[in-house]
């Protein structure tokens, strides 16, 4: 068997709600402008993907160190799908037999990066995908019943930021999952985050982030000081 150069890091994992056991976690992708806004009610165009890397998972209750490079560190509340089992070109009819489970995100976003990289069409890996950027809390497996519903909110330091409901989506979970696998084949292990409702705003340091989805487990982050040199 031939070696590592080097000792390869561990799987980025979740917490999978009432087990002992983890979900490893494959890829992250995320769907932007997935919540009506006022003009734009219905979904005219395929939802439009990007990703984050894997280790960029933290867990509940973590602190995130406050990003490196940005001014406008934001925060987005997200429904996230955990996907169990692999495929392409999957169909809207069977699209929740690939889902695993359900949980909440945050979808943590450099803003000034990403109007930049939208300004100058440039790709938005800097804004998105940087380390500590995709908190999750504990998956809850869709044994226990798929989310179509439920209130999505979320508060900094106790006051109410964002508040909607998934079924505002404007593409749901079924039409993300098959549109995704037309692009990619799907694996277990991935992860989905959803889109974010309005309300979106800066976060500072030492704020303390709490966010929902009825149903599932809360996540709670608090934003760190500056990731200082390693
Ligand atoms: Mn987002």
């Amino acid at each position: 068997m031939s070696e590592f150069v080097f000792a390869p890091p561990a799987i980025p994992s979740v917490a999978v709600a009432g087990s002992s056991q983890r979900f490893p976690v494959h890829c992250i992708y995320c769907v932007s402008h997935n919540y009506a806004t006022p003009g734009r009610e219905i979904s005219s165009e395929p939802p439009v993907f990007f990703m984050k890397p894997a280790d960029a998972i933290v867990a509940n209750g973590a602190a995130v160190p406050y990003p490196s490079r940005t001014t406008n560190c934001q925060h987005e509340i997200e429904l996230v799908v955990a996907l169990g089992r692999k495929g392409r070109d999957i169909s809207e009819r069977q699209a929740l037999e690939h889902v695993f489970g359900y949980a909440v995100g945050i979808d943590l976003t450099r803003r000034d990066l990403q109007r930049s990289a939208k300004q100058w069409g440039q790709p938005w890996d800097a804004a998105k995908a940087f380390e500590g950027s995709a908190p999750v809390a504990a998956i809850r497996p869709a044994a226990l019943g798929h989310v179509s519903q439920g209130r999505i909110w979320l508060t900094v330091n106790g006051e109410l930021r964002q508040e909607s409901d998934v079924k505002h989506m404007l593409w749901d979970v079924r039409h993300i999952i098959a549109e995704l696998s037309t692009l990619y084949e799907v694996r277990p292990g991935d992860l989905v985050f959803c889109g974010t409702p309005a309300g979106v705003g800066a976060v500072r340091r030492g704020d303390r982030l709490e966010g929902g989805v009825e149903g599932l487990e809360v996540l709670r982050i608090t934003i760190g000081s500056a990731r200082g040199p390693d």
